[in-house]
Parts: C-alpha cells; structure tokens; sequence
C-alpha cells in the first residue's frame, strides 16, 4: 500500500485528496487488470472506461488543474501503465484545442474526448526532427480557404486508433521556430496516412504518419499562422509536469512490490528485509520517491498559481523518471528471477518506465532547459 501522507502536504487542497481516494478505488475495480494482448482495441476500450468514469474531464478545458491531472496520471500509473497513457494522450493530443482552439472547434472536438468518445493525438515529432523540433520539415501551403500539407511525422502515440491529430507544419512565415503552425487533421482526411506500425518494449498504439496533398480547412489551425511552435511549447509546459507525476506512479508501484517481496521471501533463515543490504535499498528508494514527489507538486502547484514553471517542470521531469528507473531496476533486482518473467508487475514497470525519459523532452534537453533558466536569472 503506497504511502498517502504526502496528500496532505501544504501543495494540495482539500478535493485533490478526495479525486486520488475516488481514482484509487475506481482504478482499483476498472482498470487494474491487463486488458488482452490487443493494444488497440485495450487502449480504445481504455479510453471509453475514462470517459464514462469522468475522468477525461480532467484533461480538456480553459484552466487544466495540474496538481488534479498529476494525481491522476501518479494514480493510474500506478494500477496500469497503459490506462495512464490513454488518459494523457487525451489531455496532450487535445491541450493545443483547450488552449488555442476556436469556439467552433472547441466546441466540435473536446466534450467528445471528454466522454471517451473521440481519441486525440499529438503529432510534433518527424525522423529528422526529434529533440531538434524546429528542423521539421512536414510543410502546409495556403491554398484558398485551406492548406495543404505534405511531409511525415514518426513516433506518433495513438496513431493508428486516434480519431483526430494535432499536427505541426512548416507553414514558413520566418525561418525556424516562427515559421510553424498547428492543424487539426481527421483521421479519414483524403492524403493522411498511417505509413507504418512502430512495435515498443511497452506496446502501445505508435505510428508514423504521412501526409501527402492533404488539404485541411484553414479554420481548422491552431492559433495564428507561424504561432505553432508557441503552440506546441504551452501544451508541452502543462503536460510535461506530469510526465514526472507518471514516472512516480511506476516508481510507488515498483516499491510497493518490493516491500512485500522483501518482507515475504525467506532465505538465509530470515526474510530478506532482514538484511541491512536490503533496508538501505528500501531507504533510497523512499528518499528517492518523496524527492520526485516534492519536485513534481512543486511544479504542479506552481503553475496552478500562474506562475512559470519552465524549470521546476523540468527538473521535475528528468528527477522523477531518471529516480523511478533506478527504483524499479532495484525492485526488480529484489524478485531475482522471478522479476525478469514476463507479466510480472516489476517486468512490466521495467519496460514501461524507459521511454519517459526519452518524450516529451529527453534528459539531457530538459538538463539544457535548467541551465539556460539558471543562466537566465544570473
Ligand atoms: C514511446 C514514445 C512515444 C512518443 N510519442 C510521441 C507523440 O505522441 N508525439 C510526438 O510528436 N512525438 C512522440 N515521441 C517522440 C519523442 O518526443 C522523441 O523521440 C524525442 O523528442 C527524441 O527525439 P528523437 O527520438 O529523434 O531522438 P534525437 O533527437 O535523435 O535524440 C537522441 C538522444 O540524443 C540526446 N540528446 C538530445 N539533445 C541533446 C543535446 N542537445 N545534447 C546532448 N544530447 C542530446 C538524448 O539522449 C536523446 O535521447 C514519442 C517517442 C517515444 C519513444
């Protein structure tokens, strides 16, 4: 059982304990249990479970409660990896509509991803343009009343089941980052397509995307023309935050297994949390977990308030997901063999924990991203 006393620390009010205690139960009875070995059709059925739930709600609108959609992800990452990567693919492939959408298509797409009925999708990243975003290349030509897009994007989550993608493209009013802008593109759209299926260590819906004459309504853009990259960076700065709040979801699972592990497994006459060895583990571990947990409210809380959070949002990023992998790879050293069997929690976590510190900003980015804020206030 994780611990819950961090709820009542001075980042939360009253009705964020509350949601946890009503997710966890929720989570508990809903979506604890793999759901088949069809990742499709899993994260569809995922996705419909949310909506009815109420907790898609969360995750569209004017004022996103980060602190909410932290307890949200921690939670659910906690009970079923692939259930927290359904409800954070609805807040990130839609956010570029909460928060730049016009009323018209605010009004079109986000009651229904809210109820689970449309699944959305966030479409940055291209095969030459990954950490370097601004190198993209997929290019948007005004023609008429509409664009034109043509070009590629990879590594695109839920491609493949989304029903909608918020798409970035070259639309070239200045060079670089100002000459971009966002789209929304249906999934039946003539000219999109799904290029190819791309298979992950923890399989989830991931596609590359092409896009070739395919023409797209001018009020279907996000934002003002050349504004996509200010686009993308402010869904990015609310949704990065709680990548941080996933990665500790993964890392209180993995201590949660290790405690009972370590309390249970008998050997050498004694059990081993016996072992100081053990016991020092344990102790970094729950170091390990209140210090990602006190970096990612701070940032939550932050934000929540108005105020900027570029570099808390980062540190909180790299800390949680670079502390939840040594956490995991520790809990899982405590099952031995057992923790390398496939469909154990541990092994699972293992694989599900690696491309977090790799999206939404690898490492390495998000250690530039502090730096340049240091350098910035000196
Ligand atoms: C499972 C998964 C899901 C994803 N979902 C989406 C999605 O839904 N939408 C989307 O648009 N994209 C998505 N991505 C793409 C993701 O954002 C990119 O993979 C990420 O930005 C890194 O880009 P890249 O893979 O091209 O790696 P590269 O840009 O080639 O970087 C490779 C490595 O270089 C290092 N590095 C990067 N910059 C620097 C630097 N300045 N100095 C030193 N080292 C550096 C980092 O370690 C990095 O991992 C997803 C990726 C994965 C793995």
């Amino acid at each position: 059982m994780s611990d819950k006393h961090y709820l009542e620390w001075p980042f939360f009010e009253a009705r964020h304990a509350t949601l946890e205690k009503e997710l966890d139960v929720w989570a508990a009875q809903h979506v604890a249990h793999a759901h088949g070995d069809d990742v499709d059709a899993a994260c569809r059925q995922l996705v419909h479970q949310l909506g009815e739930g109420g907790w898609l709600r969360h995750a569209v609108g004017d004022t996103i409660d980060t602190r909410a959609i932290c307890l949200i992800r921690e939670t659910l990452a906690r009970h079923n990896g692939l259930a927290d990567f359904a409800f954070a693919m609805q807040g990130l492939g839609s956010g570029a509509i909460s928060l730049f959408g016009s009323a018209e298509n605010r009004h079109t797409y986000l009651p229904r991803v809210a109820r689970g009925d449309a699944i959305a999708a966030f479409a940055l990243s291209e095969p030459q343009a990954g950490s370097d975003v601004a190198a993209m290349q997929c290019a948007a030509v005004r023609d008429g009343d509409d664009y034109v897009l043509n070009g590629e994007k990879t590594w695109i989550s839920n491609g493949g089941i989304a029903d909608f993608y918020v798409v970035f493209a070259r639309t070239g009013e200045q060079p670089g980052a100002r000459g971009i802008s966002a789209f929304i593109v249906d999934a039946g759209t003539p000219g999109f397509g799904i290029a190819e299926r791309i298979n992950v260590i923890a399989p989830h819906p991931l596609a590359r995307l092409t896009f070739n004459s395919c023409r797209i309504p001018a009020s279907k853009r996000l934002g003002e023309a050349g504004q996509g990259f200010k686009v993308a960076m402010a869904t990015l700065d609310v949704f990065r935050t709680s990548v941080a709040a996933a990665a500790l979801g993964f890392a209180r699972r993995a201590l949660d297994e290790a405690m009972q592990r370590a309390t249970q497994r008998q050997m050498f006459g004694q059990v081993l949390a016996d072992f100081q060895l053990t016991q020092a583990k344990l102790a970094e571990m729950a170091t390990g977990i209140d210090t990602s947990a006190l970096l990612t409210y701070r940032a939550a809380w932050q934000r929540d308030q108005g105020r900027k959070v570029t570099k808390e949002a980062a540190m909180a990023k790299m800390h949680a997901t670079e502390t939840a992998q040594q956490v995991i790879d520790a809990a899982l050293q405590m099952f031995g063999g057992l923790g390398v069997v496939s469909g154990q929690p541990v092994e699972s976590l293992y694989r599900e924990i690696r491309a977090l510190r790799i999206y939404e900003g690898a490492t390495e980015v998000q250690q530039l991203i502090i730096a340049r804020e240091l350098l910035k206030e000196a």
